[in-house]
């Protein structure tokens, strides 16, 4: 043991030389910080100035909160709750779902008004629209899904697949990428009534092509629902021009709404008068205060609400809506790629010579807005590196996810986070 680790000259070299690069890394995400035209927003985030945290690379887990949330809340409460009181229904937050549904439709998902709503959590849209989609293709019986995909679309599949007797085919694709059409063909034929898959991987980061693949279904008369969790805020989208039958995503990660704010969900125009969700509630009805005896769905998008809307929930994407409005999708995007870019060269020049794999595309076309590493050793570091303020996420069994919310992160935390898990490493195989 003392032998293998005294070799002389060998450890301080190799840290001289790390600590190098280190301060050129930092160097560099300097420069780069200072040339970035969205720089100044990163301000405009509660705790982007917290000293104890070094580097928050999980805002695609949970976005921070934009800074005019405090002000925002404390009138809602005063003046609309505490104010207008039950008469807020009436005069604005009933129609909150569809409002805020048509915004988040206008600015990131392509999609014109009247077919994307605000309610419920992911979990409960993608039941709604499996069941839906099944239901609007009577005679076929399958769900086409791949076995990398995250795990409450996989469970809800389970579920539905156990409740109404469908079957489930999966799909295996590389995990180091995602779904592509060559795997999707063969799981298609004459039995399949709807596939659902990730938009971006939430493990990889790989962008799937969501026209391509929705073109190859429909083909073969399947509908498609697409889980937006991880592109939504982050790339730019045109549901609407990629014929996309229906949507989901969280509002939690790159929309910042704050930890359990509801979903949305997106169904194109032309399916919604064909279409009948599972959970009738009064509040998809065409007259929830009828109190009638039975239901009728409401026209129009409405008829995939079931109950109450969660209000205060919906508050705070709107102000995040307010900063990607500001900013533009495509300078989001853009600058999604330098972090991504930022950071595989990092990973590539400072993490790769200690056994570190990159598992995400290096090809911008198909990256998303995070990345992950893996390394067996991974696993072991976590709890070290949130307590220095370090915070990415783990995706087990070894990947370090690297999320990197383009209006809150720097190229500063980009070189922190690479430089915090190498000397991690290093201490935990001292030899390296
Ligand atoms: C985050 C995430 C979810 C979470 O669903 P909830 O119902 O909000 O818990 C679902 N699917 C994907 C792909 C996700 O990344």
């Amino acid at each position: 043991m003392a032998g293998s680790s005294s070799t002389p000259g060998g450890a301080p070299d190799t840290s001289a030389s790390a600590s190098a690069s280190a301060a050129a890394a930092a160097g560099t995400a300097a420069e780069l910080d200072a040339r970035d035209p969205l720089r100044g927003f990163r301000d405009r985030f509660v705790g982007a100035d917290d000293p104890s945290v070094a580097a928050y690379v999980d805002g695609n887990s949970l976005g921070r909160p934009p800074k005019a949330l405090p002000d925002l809340y404390a009138d809602f409460i005063r003046n609309q709750w505490g104010g207008r009181l039950i008469r807020g229904w009436d005069e604005s937050w009933l129609e909150l779902p569809v409002t805020l549904g048509d915004r988040i439709g206008r600015s990131t998902l392509g999609a014109a008004p009247g077919q994307t709503i605000v309610s419920d959590s992911t979990t409960v849209s993608l039941y709604k629209l499996v069941r839906a989609a099944l239901d609007a293709n009577p005679g076929r019986t399958e769900i086409v899904i791949d076995r990398g995909n995250f795990p409450t679309d996989r469970f809800v599949v389970q579920g539905v697949a156990h409740e109404t007797g469908a079957s489930i085919r999966w799909i295996d694709a590389d995990p180091t990428t995602g779904v592509t059409a060559d795997d999707l063909r063969p799981a298609l034929g004459p039995s399949t009534a709807v596939v659902l898959l990730s938009h971006i991987a939430y493990r990889s980061g790989y962008v799937a092509d969501i026209r391509g693949i929705t073109a190859l279904a429909h083909a073969h008369g399947a509908l498609v629902i697409w889980d937006l969790c991880h592109s939504v805020g982050s790339v730019p989208m045109s549901l609407d021009e990629w014929g996309v039958d229906f949507a989901t995503g969280c509002t939690y990660k790159y929309l910042n709404g704050g930890p359990g704010s509801p979903a949305f969900l997106y169904v194109r125009r032309d399916l919604i008068p064909e279409v009948r969700q599972p959970i009738w509630g009064w509040m998809g009805d065409r007259n929830p205060f009828q109190m009638a005896h039975t239901y009728h769905p409401a026209e129009g998008i409405r008829r995939f609400l079931s109950g109450t809307p969660p209000i205060l929930g919906m508050l705070a994407m709107s102000a995040m809506l307010d900063l990607i409005e500001e900013a533009g999708i495509a300078a989001i995007r853009a600058k999604s790629l330098d972090l991504t870019d930022f950071a595989i060269a990092l990973v590539d020049e400072q993490l790769a010579p200690l056994g570190v794999e990159l598992s995400t595309p290096r090809d911008h076309e198909v990256r998303g807005s995070h990345i992950t590493i893996d390394h067996p050793e991974f696993a072991g570091m976590m709890a070290g590196l949130w307590e220095r303020g370090i915070i990415p996420d783990f995706r087990a069994p070894t990947g370090i996810r690297i999320g990197l919310s383009p209006l809150s992160t720097s190229f500063a935390e980009v070189a922190v986070v690479i430089e915090a898990v190498r000397e991690s490493l290093v201490a935990v195989s001292p030899g390296r």
